[in-house]
């Protein structure tokens, strides 16, 4: 029975299942776009932004001081202070706090936005008795933007559920400036931007001097490298490297990745508040992935595989499938459990049958995810491996984000992939220790760093 069962979800489950072949092929259609985003004259309509961050050093050390640090675009909204100790080559957490952003903010004004922002900052700035000072502020803001400077940066567009009116093509920075001044009872000092990516290399930088990669699988997907100048076609400057911000989530958006999207990709795509853009992260992070199996469910419920053809109103609910389920139900030992509890709680009379077909549906699914974010990693390292002319190549990752770090078999599979595409690269994965606050501090402290040696 379950066999027979299973050869017909199969079917379902076939388009999901990316070859290595495919995954070669998309790696290498990602390297091209790489080189796109990167041109002079074609990263403007490029769909892998490839976008300059104006971090051109990791840390040496030497950073110190008091850095407050703000986090939006992860989970959690956080204000942080932290703190640099130079002698101890320590980045400490003196504290920080999580203020919620309401669903209807996110879909407000910008303006409104960052009035709460600023709201939030002076509590905690008073909460921690730092309101006389005016310490210098890491922004870890993870959306594209386009950078100038590390303290002018522009918002291209909006992902992850965040629509706010009246920001797309607006300096950052400038706004959260003005919300502070609007209040005008603190002030901030120097301001520097940074992608949470970048945020995560950083904070993995300060311990292993070979990190020059940052990776984030989580609510979103993304992940950035040290690039050389002299690839750097629309910066300035031919000598050293520059950390780029790829946005390779975006990966797909011109239709390239049109052959391994398949028809449930297509909906979670239409039905998302950003159609038709960041089609590589809709296929990976955690906004979506429990969409994707919900849409499954139905269509194997409806096909009579699953549930004895029954539905429930909460499974017929778009959202209501989180991701975290994934990983609850694919756990090794009280996965079977796991599954029993969810269903019911969805309200779906479920066999043993049911259960393994879900199970089936999940590690389908979270692989997928796991092989594309290898295939886009392998290219990244590959890159950097040809950039040097290196036979081979010794690197390491900082990696975050709630995908990454709570999936039970998410990890193993990446490296496994990994491991087959770039056999060339041999690859270290640091899970970074809070690269979103800690280590936008380190950004801030090495950006003043230099900045005061060129004064
Ligand atoms: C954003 C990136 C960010 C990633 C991970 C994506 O939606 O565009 O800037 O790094 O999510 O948070
Ligand atoms: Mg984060």
């Amino acid at each position: 029975m379950i066999f027979f069962v299973c050869l017909q979800v199969q079917q379902y489950l076939e388009p999901f299942q990316l070859s290595e072949a495919n995954l070669r092929d998309v790696s290498a259609r990602l390297s091209k776009d790489l080189d796109l985003g990167l041109g002079k004259n074609t990263h403007h309509r490029a769909a892998v932004k490839m976008l300059p961050t104006f971090v051109r050093a990791t840390p040496d050390g030497t950073e110190k001081g008091d850095f407050l640090a703000l986090d939006l675009g992860g989970t959690n909204f956080r204000v942080l202070h932290v703190r640099v100790v130079e002698e101890e080559q320590k980045v400490l957490k003196m504290d920080s706090q999580i203020c919620a952003i309401p669903k209807e903010m996110m879909l407000g004004t910008g303006e409104q936005l960052f009035d709460h922002i600023a709201a939030c900052l002076g509590d905690f700035l008073i909460s921690q008795n730092l309101k006389g000072q005016t310490l210098p502020l890491g922004f870890t803001f993870s959306f594209p933007c386009e950078q100038k400077e590390i303290d002018k940066s522009i918002l291209i567009r909006w992902t992850k559920g965040f629509n706010c009116s009246g920001v797309e093509g607006k300096d950052v920075v400038k706004l959260l400036k003005e919300a502070i001044r609007r209040r005008g009872d603190y002030d901030i000092g120097s301001v520097a931007m940074v992608n949470d990516t970048v945020g995560t290399m950083m904070s993995c930088g300060y311990k292993d001097q070979s990190c020059e990669i940052g990776m984030i699988i989580g609510t979103g997907t993304n992940a950035c490298y040290m690039e050389e100048m002299r690839n750097v076609r629309r910066v300035e400057g031919e000598d050293g490297r520059m950390c780029i911000n790829t946005e390779w989530g975006g990966f797909g958006d011109d239709g390239s990745l049109k052959d391994i999207q398949t028809e449930f990709d297509v909906v979670v795509d239409k039905t998302s508040i950003n159609p038709g853009v960041h089609i590589f992260e809709k296929m990976i992070s955690g906004m979506y992935l429990g969409e994707i199996v919900r849409l499954l469910l139905v269509r194997l419920a409806e096909n009579k595989l699953l549930f004895k053809g029954q539905t429930s109103e909460a499974l017929r609910t778009p959202g209501t499938f989180e991701t975290k389920f994934i990983s609850e139900i694919e756990e090794q030992v009280s996965g079977l459990e796991n599954t029993q509890i969810i269903l019911t709680k969805l309200g779906l009379k479920w066999n043993s049958v049911d259960c393994g077909v879900v199970r089936l549906v999940c590690d389908t699914i979270s692989s997928r995810s796991a092989d594309l974010c290898a295939a886009a990693l392998a290219t990244i390292t590959n890159r950097i491996r040809t950039n040097r002319k290196l036979a081979r190549l010794k690197t390491t990752v900082g990696v975050d984000g709630t995908v990454y770090r709570k999936h039970p078999k998410f990890s193993e599979k990446l490296r496994a992939t990994v491991r087959r595409l770039a056999p060339e690269c041999d690859i270290t994965f640091l899970v970074s220790e809070d690269g979103s606050g800690k280590g936008a501090a380190m950004v801030t402290a090495v950006a003043l760093r230099i900045l005061i040696h060129h004064i």
